[in-house]
């Protein structure tokens, strides 16, 4: 099949651990190559924000990612991104020209409205079958960030448009097509598709990077408020209460290349925090890390905390699970599926330091509980979530659209988008 992947500010090569740098990209990266290499022919849409970077990189046997012209060539907050969807459809279908993708994959809602107008214009007759999967839901992010939300106000119409246009949706959890549900979209055309992990880049077995103290509990992720690190920082006044001083915990992530971390304002937030708690010297922050260095990163830790607010799905857990490492996570959207609670973690309730520190405290306490959790944990991550898997569920509901000519039948929401600014 010819695939036409489109990830606006999400690309499959930028650095992780940015604020709008993490699990989308690590998911667009993946999902395209493991497609690739089941024979596919995949390009992948991304606006550039660099003016240095290529038009177009040829990164694998079957892969390539192009960077269209779209906006402004540099770093764009994914929020400002909006008057910019409608260059980058023109980017897509002056690349498509007369020979068409089999089908077009959006990565989160703007990209789902270039996908939409590129597949119809470029297509007049037959539009391109758009699938799209969200990442995350605006609806879900106003009920948790309320005024806090940064995201553009039209995302509250336009998102469960794009969800109702599109010829399929693919969810990452249960919880989102309960989400996707409630917008409006059709349950006929949903399918799930979870996140992966690379079990190349995490095989499980890499050695650990020594540890400074005699426990060290880990936090990954963009550096965000609701990633809920402050959380764990709470947690530590109650772990050394309960007898566990001598723990470290790393948080690795940040704002990306644009600031350093002194310079963050969420990163001094935490620091800040810590301070007043007074367990700075427990806290290291480790700035953004490279994929590479992930792994040691991973399996020097006696727990991974993952504690959103809220979260889509979160890769974080996976690349823990994969690691042998258990998670204590919060009982949240993907998160609820990935990490069985009991078994190769434990979940706690959102936005509680309490229990995440009776959660590690149970798990420092008993090495061969951590043990056996991270057995669990990392056949769990074997068995159920190889990109390979992903990427074979993710081509079965191409080929229900496909099949379905459902594209043909989908195509009305358009014109009633013509004519509005984007
Ligand atoms: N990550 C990384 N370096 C960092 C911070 C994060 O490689 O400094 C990676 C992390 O290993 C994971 C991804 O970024 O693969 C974050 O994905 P997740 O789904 O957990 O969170 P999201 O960013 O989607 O909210």
């Amino acid at each position: 099949m010819k695939i036409s992947m489109v990830s606006e500010h999400a690309s499959p090569l930028a650095a992780l651990g940015g604020v709008d740098a993490g699990g989308q990209n690590v998911h667009v990266a993946a999902l395209s190559s493991s497609l690739a290499a089941r024979g596919h022919h995949v390009t992948v849409y991304t606006r550039r924000d660099d003016p240095d970077l290529p038009a177009k990189v040829q990164v694998g046997p079957g892969l390539t990612v192009v960077h269209v012209d779209a906006g402004p060539a540099w770093r764009i907050p994914k929020d400002e991104l909006l008057p910019f969807m409608g260059e980058l459809a023109d980017g897509i279908c002056a690349d498509w020209g007369e020979a068409l993708p089999d089908v077009v994959h959006a990565h989160f809602w703007m990209s789902g409205l270039a996908a939409i107008q590129a597949s119809k214009r470029a297509g007049a007759a037959d539009p391109v079958p758009v699938v799209q999967t969200f990442h995350a839901l605006g609806s879900v992010k106003r009920r948790h960030q309320g005024s806090a939300d940064t995201s553009p106000p039209a995302r509250a119409w336009l998102e469960p448009w794009v969800g109702r246009t599109a010829d399929w949706v693919i969810a990452t959890c249960p919880d989102e097509v309960f989400e996707l549900k409630a917008l409006g979209i059709s349950r006929s055309k949903i399918s799930i598709a979870p996140c992966g992990v690379d079990l190349t880049l995490f095989p499980g077995t890499s050695d650990a990077e020594p540890t400074p103290r005699t426990h060290r509990i880990l936090s990954v992720g963009r550096l965000v408020q609701r990633k809920g690190v402050d959380l764990i920082i709470r947690a530590l006044p109650l772990l050394a209460d309960a007898g566990f001083n001598d723990v470290e915990l790393l948080i690795v992530g940040g704002s990306g290349d644009a600031l350093t971390l002194e310079e963050d304002p969420e990163a001094q937030r935490l620091h800040a925090l810590a301070k007043e708690l007074g367990v700075e010297d427990k806290v290291t922050m480790r700035g953004q890390v490279p994929r590479d260095a992930m792994p040691g990163i991973f399996r020097s830790a006696d727990a991974v905390v993952c504690t959103p607010w809220y979260e889509p799905f979160g890769i974080v857990p996976l690349e823990a699970m994969a690691c042998g490492v258990p998670v204590v996570a919060a009982a949240v959207g993907g998160l609820r599926e990935t990490v069985v609670d009991q078994k190769t973690g434990l979940h706690v309730p959102p936005k509680d330091p309490e229990a995440i520190a009776e959660a590690v405290g149970k798990l420092l306490a008993d090495p061969a509980l951590r043990a056996d959790m991270g057995r669990a944990g990392a056949r769990r991550a074997r068995s159920r979530y190889t990109w390979d898997r992903i990427a074979a569920d993710t081509e079965k509901a191409y080929r229900s659209v496909l099949a379905a000519g459902l594209s043909r039948q989908a195509g009305n929401g358009l014109e009633s988008l013509e004519g509005t600014a984007l």
